[in-house]
C-alpha cells in the first residue's frame, strides 16, 4: 500500500509480476529450504456490470486486475505412483502468518475436511482429482497484493493460481487452451463451493482464468461461452477507479445464499430452469405470476426484476463498447447500482456514499461491484480526475464517520499464468 503525498489517500498498488514472483519464491525457500518448481500467479477481478447474474444463467462482464496472487509450488510426489496415496499437501500464506504451515494428506483435502484459508488452495487439488485429473503431493507458499475480502476476488485469485500451478507441475495440460481452462474453472468453483463452503457463482474463476489483457470478458453463464470485448479506457481519456470501502460485511454469507435461494425459488414458480429465460419483454407477465411463498411476492418480484434488468444492462453496456461509445456507459452503471440497492438490497451505506460522492465529483458513472454488503465500488472517471474523485470519496467517508477507504486503478490485465 502506498500513500500518495499529493492526495493523502491510500492507494493499493499492484506488484510488478517479477517482484511478486520473487516474494513468493523467497518465502518458499525460507519455509521449505528448497527451490520451488516455479511461481504461478492469477489476478483478482472487477466486474464492470452484471451483478448476481452468474448463478442465474445470466451475463457478466469482468476484467482482470493487475493485482495478482502468487503461488510458489514444488511437486513432492508424482500422481499415480506407488505411495501416491500417502501424498501430502503443505501450504503457507504470507497473508495468514498466524496460521503457520498447514499440512494434510492429499486424500483429506475434500469437502468437510479443511478449515480456513487452506480450503481455497487444497480444495483445488481435491476438485481436480474428483474430475479425473490426478495430482500428487505438493508444497506451496502464497503471497498476494489482491485486497482481501474487498469484493475483488482474492479467493478466486488464490484458487486459480493454485490451479495453473498444479496443472503444469503435474502435466495436466489444461491451462494450454480455453477449453482446458474452462475445466480448471470448474475445479476452482467446486473448491470454493464445496470445500470452502462459499456458494458463489462462476464469474470470478472464469475471469481469472479466461479473460484477456486489454479486454473485458463477456461471460454467458448459461453455457460458459465467452467473448473478449476490447476495453480500452485510456484511449478514451478515461480510467476505472476502484474504491475498497473496507466495510465489514458481517451478514454477507447468509445474505448471498438467501439471494441465490430466492432466485431459484422464483425460477421454480415461473417454470423456468434459470431466470435467464425471462426476457425483458416478458418481465411484467412473469412478475404478475409470482405469488407469496417463503418470501412475500413483492420481495421476490424485486429480486427477479433486478436479475432480468441487470442481464439486459450487460447487453446494453457491451453494445456501447462495440460501438466505441465507452463514454456513454455511465448511466448504465448508475442504473445497475440503483437496482442492486433498491431491488436486490445488497448495497451498504459505505457503497452508496462512495457511489454518490464519486458522481458528485464528476464520475461519468459509478456502481457497487461484487456481491455487495461491503466490498468495493467502481467509478468511471476522466483520467485527469482520478485523484480528485478519490479525495472527494475519502472526504465523504470521513464526514460519514466511516473508516478510510482504499483506492486502486483497474486496467484490464492478463489471466492466470506461469510467472517465473
Ligand atoms: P474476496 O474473494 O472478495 O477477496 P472472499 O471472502 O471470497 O473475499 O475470500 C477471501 C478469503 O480467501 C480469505 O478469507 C482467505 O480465506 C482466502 N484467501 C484469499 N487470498 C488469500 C491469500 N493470499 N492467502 C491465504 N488465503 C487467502
Ligand atoms: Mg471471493
Amino acid at each position: 500500500m502506498s500513500r500518495h503525498a499529493a492526495t493523502g489517500v491510500t492507494w493499493v498498488d499492484a506488484w510488478e509480476p517479477a517482484a511478486g514472483a520473487e516474494r513468493a519464491a523467497a518465502a518458499f525457500r525460507a519455509r521449505f529450504d528448497a527451490e520451488p518448481d516455479g511461481v504461478w500467479s492469477a489476478p483478482g477481478r472487477v466486474n464492470l456490470i452484471g451483478e448476481h447474474t452468474d448463478y442465474n444463467g445470466g451475463l457478466c462482464l469482468p476484467i482482470d486486475l493487475p493485482h495478482r496472487t502468487y503461488v510458489a509450488l514444488r511437486r513432492t510426489s508424482a500422481a499415480g505412483t506407488p505411495g501416491a496415496a500417502d501424498a501430502v499437501v503443505r501450504l503457507a500464506s504470507a497473508q495468514e502468518p498466524d496460521a503457520g504451515l498447514w499440512s494434510a494428506p492429499l486424500a483429506d483435502t475434500g469437502p468437510g475436511r479443511v478449515d480456513g484459508w487452506p480450503a481455497y488452495a487444497a480444495g483445488v487439488a481435491w476438485a481436480l482429482g474428483a474430475a479425473g485429473h490426478t495430482v500428487g503431493g505438493f508444497d506451496a507458499v502464497v503471497d498476494s497484493c489482491v485486497p482481501y475480502g474487498a469484493g475483488l476476488s482474492s479467493s478466486a485469485a488464490l484458487e486459480c493460481a493454485v490451479a495453473v500451478a498444479l496443472d503444469e507441475a503435474f502435466g495436466l495440460g489444461l491451462a494450454d487452451d480455453d477449453a482446458g481452462r474452462t475445466r480448471l474453472v470448474a475445479a476452482c468453483i467446486r473448491a470454493e463451493n464445496e470445500v470452502a463452503g462459499a456458494p458463489t457463482g462462476g464469474m470470478d474463476q472464469s475471469a481469472s482464468l479466461r479473460a484477456r489483457a486489454g479486454h473485458a470478458l463477456l461471460l454467458d453463464t448459461l453455457d460458459q461461452s465467452v467473448r473478449h470485448v476490447p476495453f480500452d479506457l485510456a484511449g478514451s481519456g478515461l480510467a476505472l477507479l476502484v474504491i475498497d470501502t473496507k466495510a465489514e460485511h458481517r451478514l454477507a454469507d447468509g445474505q448471498y445464499a438467501a439471494r441465490r435461494t430466492a432466485c431459484e425459488a422464483a425460477a421454480r414458480q415461473l417454470g423456468v430452469a434459470t431466470l435467464r429465460e425471462v426476457r425483458p419483454d416478458g418481465l411484467d407477465d412473469a412478475l404478475a405470476r409470482i405469488a407469496d411463498a417463503d418470501l412475500p411476492a413483492d420481495v421476490t418480484r424485486r429480486r427477479v426484476r433486478h436479475v432480468v434488468t441487470e442481464i439486459a444492462r450487460v447487453e446494453t453496456f457491451v453494445a456501447l463498447l462495440d460501438a466505441g461509445r465507452v463514454r456513454d456507459v455511465g448511466p448504465v452503471m448508475d442504473a445497475s447500482h440503483a437496482s442492486l440497492r433498491d431491488d436486490y438490497e445488497v448495497s451498504a451505506p459505505e457503497l452508496d456514499v462512495a457511489v454518490d460522492a464519486a458522481r458528485a465529483a464528476g464520475a461519468l458513472g459509478a456502481r457497487m461491484t461484487g456481491g455487495g454488503f461491503g466490498g468495493s465500488a467502481i467509478a468511471l472517471v476522466e483520467v485527469g480526475a482520478v485523484d480528485d474523485v478519490a479525495v472527494a470519496v475519502a472526504r465523504a467517508f470521513d464526514d460519514a464517520g466511516f473508516h478510510p477507504p482504499a483506492f486502486l486503478v483497474a486496467e484490464a490485465s492478463g489471466p492466470a499464468s506461469r510467472t517465473a
